[in-house]
């Protein structure tokens, strides 16, 4: 998707897009087993800036460190930090989403990882956002979002979307544009791509690692923007009846951004309004394009200036 003449970041090189491809033996193309990021390079006066690179690349080494071997590469934070730099610099690209992956990229037939060596790469692409415009229509999944006794939901690991993009699947093909994920016990944990939060009055409570979501970083931005626009928030447990019965309902990702949600299962949330949302996403949309002087260090300028 990069396209014609993309550039990546390649085990400490800038190259042809072409060298960042697995090979067709690759463990983790076979086996789903890698970690990955997701990033936003956004527009701003400073020029193209990354939106919270440190905190990326942070959950990307907290990822690999919980899928051994992919913890045994010979680059650091800043490596990585530097690497999403360059390549974003190299592709000209003014917004873009960048993707870091640490992979197996040579091993066995067999799923024993540790036999594995692993590589880190850097993709970058023009591809802007996760979901259609204007307010989602999201169905429940039949599929569960796996505990932890399955997988490690702190890690943003490839095999972690298996259940998710069969939800994913699931939902597009029912005529939605996407799903919400219970766990066992039938609490809301996240989108196939996204956090979510509910609102009710004043409070806004969205679950996070310890139920079972990923600790999403636009989550987190909106954990820290919400004293200013009245709200409080609080992480626990959702149950079903709490989204259902909630005043509103957004999903929050770095693609998805902060997205209102207009029905479950063609059940309205709230009275059709987001006041809330649409207050924390033009806050956003201000601070992911350096034009809040309060969250200028959550961007990294990728252009010298
Ligand atoms: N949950 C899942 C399953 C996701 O794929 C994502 C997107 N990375 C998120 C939550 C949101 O995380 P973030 O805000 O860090 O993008």
């Amino acid at each position: 998707t990069g396209g014609a003449g993309a550039v990546a970041w390649v085990d400490g090189a800038l190259q042809d897009e072409a060298a960042a491809r697995p090979e067709a033996w690759s463990p983790s193309f076979h086996y789903g087993y890698g970690v990955f990021e997701g990033i936003r390079v956004y527009p701003t006066p400073r020029g193209p800036s990354a939106f919270r690179l440190a905190e990326h690349i942070s959950r990307l080494f907290a990822s690999a460190r919980l899928y051994p071997p992919l913890d045994v590469i010979p680059w650091t934070e800043e490596d990585l930090r530097r690497a999403v730099v360059e390549t974003v610099r190299a592709s000209g690209h003014d917004a873009c989403y960048v993707r870091p992956v640490i992979h197996l990229h040579a091993g066995g037939v067999g799923n024993d990882p540790t036999v594995g060596t692993a590589r880190a790469i850097v993709l970058v692409t023009a591809w802007g956002g996760l979901l259609q415009a204007g307010d989602l229509q999201l169905t429940i999944s039949p599929w569960r979002r796996p505990g932890p006794a399955i997988l490690p939901p702190g890690a943003k690991a490839n095999g972690s979307y298996g259940p998710l993009m069969l939800a994913k699947a699931d939902a597009v093909r029912r005529g939605y544009d996407d799903a919400l994920l219970l766990d066992e016990a039938g609490h809301v944990v996240e989108s196939t791509g996204a956090n979510l939060f509910v609102r009710i009055g004043d409070e806004l409570i969205s679950p996070g690692l310890p139920q079972g979501a990923l600790p999403g970083i636009t989550r987190s931005s909106v954990f820290s923007l919400a004293p200013a626009a009245g709200l409080r928030v609080t992480e626990r447990s959702l149950r079903l009846d709490e989204v259902l019965g909630a005043d509103e309902l957004f999903l929050t990702g770095t693609g998805a951004e902060i997205r209102a949600v207009r029905s479950v299962e063609h059940k309205a949330i709230g009275n059709g309004t987001s006041p809330a949302a649409d207050q924390l996403a033009s806050r956003y949309q201000k601070v992911v394009r350096g034009l809040d002087p309060a969250c200028g260090d959550w961007l990294t300028p990728c252009h010298p200036s």
